[in-house]
């Protein structure tokens, strides 16, 4: 990352103190900027005013699980080009389809792994790049 350019923003859309911590930590190790949000709602919220370059959503949210906040992301054309990646306990071997079939773009399996999480921001944001 070139140190004259905004960083990379990251919305994260988690709950759960402990994953909030972690990924807050690896992000801002790693040169990226971070907004975060508790629930699909304030996700949402934040959507209506800012543009993040990706979005980490967790799926056990209140108020509003993230497969229905993502649903509503990717109905919206000001956010759909923005991916999504589910972060997910659940990612074992027949999800990913499942989780696709949603309308995320990808997904983070938990517990999170750094080097896992970081290839799969990076990946995501070069496809972004190439379909710009
Ligand atoms: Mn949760």
């Amino acid at each position: 990352m070139q140190g004259n350019e905004k960083p990379v923003m990251v919305l994260l859309v988690e709950d759960n103190q402990m994953n909030k911590i972690l990924v807050r930590e690896i992000l801002t190790l790693n040169g990226y900027g971070i907004i975060e949000a508790d629930s699909g709602t304030a996700a949402l919220k934040i959507l209506s005013t800012r543009k993040p370059d990706i979005i980490l959503m967790d799926l056990h949210l209140p108020e509003m699980d993230g497969v229905t906040a993502t649903r509503i992301i990717k109905s919206d054309s000001s956010n759909r080009s923005i991916p999504v990646l589910a972060l997910t306990a659940s990612a074992m071997k027949g999800e990913e389809d499942k989780i696709l079939s949603h309308g995320f773009d990808g997904y983070v399996a938990k517990p999170i792994e750094v080097k896992k999480l970081l290839a799969a921001i990076e990946a995501k944001l070069a496809k972004k790049a190439e379909n710009a």
